[in-house]
């Protein structure tokens, strides 16, 4: 397994920070966030440290894929949410802090305001193929 010394998440794996835990096996942990957005608003992380999706071999995001789904729907149920987000924020552009691998399990009541604003624009003609192109080159 992989650890940082000094990744917070790695310390929250080994039991050298606290965590309020909610599942965990060989490959992931899930726990509270401390700062919740929401109700209910939990991390899944792969137990191995990787700093973004992109560097996650494919067998650690399968083992983190078993698991998201089934968690996200428990933590929704038991807070009777309405919705709820996923996301994974990768680099300090998209948001991220903590540069250990992680998945936000996010709670949603309707109106409730968070995340109100999903800005979106149309491509000119042409540019999404250009990029789909781009991407596929990259892959
Ligand atoms: P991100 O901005 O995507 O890197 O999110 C990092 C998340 O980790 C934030 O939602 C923090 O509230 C959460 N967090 C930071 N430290 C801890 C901790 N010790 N225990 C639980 N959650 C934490
Ligand atoms: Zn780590």
């Amino acid at each position: 397994m992989v650890v940082k010394q000094d990744c917070i998440f790695c310390k929250i794996v080994s039991g050298q920070l606290p965590s309020v835990r909610i599942y965990e096996d060989d490959n992931v942990l899930a726990f509270m966030d401390v700062n919740p957005v929401s109700f209910g608003h939990t991390l899944l992380i792969p137990k191995s440290h990787y700093d973004k999706l992109a560097d996650c071999p494919s067998d650690i995001l399968a083992a983190v894929s078993l698991v998201l789904g089934r968690l996200a729907g428990a933590v929704s149920r038991a807070v009777a949410a309405d919705g709820y987000n996923v996301l994974c924020n990768n680099g300090r552009a998209a948001g991220q802090l903590v540069d250990h691998v992680h998945f936000h399990i996010i709670p949603r009541m309707t109106g409730d305001g968070v995340f109100n604003s999903w800005p979106s624009f149309s491509y000119e003609d042409g540019i999404a193929e250009q990029l789909a192109e781009k991407i596929c080159a990259e892959l």
